[in-house]
């Protein structure tokens, strides 16, 4: 996506060759007329899908889910990496490793927004090794719904997580696709 791309260009910095900074436009502040482009776009991608409910990960996940959820006329649930004590014992829990904080963590998920009969778009800020996709997907099978894909904004095609999940037959659509970056160049995939 054109306009996602130029921005990352512009403010977008790669704190390492791992590491990419866009705490300008999306992991700290928001920009939300390119929000609403990229939720535009993730509708657009997923139009035939017959998307009931979009779920993402708190926080960065939360703008394009949302913008992508009022294009697609769905809700969008967000999961929680604390379990609130206000949740009860209704919810989907899966463990999600942190590269970038080298850490693991819990989500979870409330049982009462997921069910079998919805039709499922994950949509998150970064793919990097797949490790948070893939506790989206397994809070999915637990609610025996149905994965329509993912819609990722930023995806580093040098890393291994769009490889894994395409390899299992998961679209996944991905509106920037970075191919290879240093501090002072970012080179995107076609
Ligand atoms: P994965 O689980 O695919 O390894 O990493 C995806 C998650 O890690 C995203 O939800 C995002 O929060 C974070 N992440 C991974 N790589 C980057 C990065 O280069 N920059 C930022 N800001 N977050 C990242």
């Amino acid at each position: 996506m054109k306009l996602l791309k130029e921005k990352i260009q512009v403010m977008g910095r790669a704190v390492d060759s791992d590491i990419l900074k866009v705490d300008s436009f999306l992991n700290h502040q928001i920009d939300p007329e390119l929000m609403m482009a990229l939720g535009e776009e993730f509708a657009r991608r997923f139009a035939q899908e017959g998307i009931t409910k979009i779920i993402t990960l708190e926080s960065s996940g939360i703008a394009p889910a949302v913008m992508a959820g009022l294009k697609l006329g769905v809700p969008v649930v967000f999961a929680k990496k604390q379990k609130p004590s206000t949740m009860g014992s209704g919810f989907f829990t899966s463990s999600v490793h942190s590269f970038t904080k080298q850490k693991n963590y819990s989500i979870c998920l409330s049982s009462s927004f997921l069910k079998n009969t919805d039709r499922v778009l994950i949509i998150d800020d970064f793919l990097a090794y797949g490790s948070a996709a893939e506790a989206l997907i397994d809070i999915v099978t637990q609610a025996d719904a149905h994965l329509a894909g993912i819609g990722i904004v930023i995806e580093k095609g040098f890393q291994k997580g769009g490889a894994l999940l395409r390899a299992k037959d998961i679209r996944v659509e991905s509106l920037a696709i970075i191919e290879e970056m240093s501090e002072n160049r970012i080179l995107f995939r076609d």
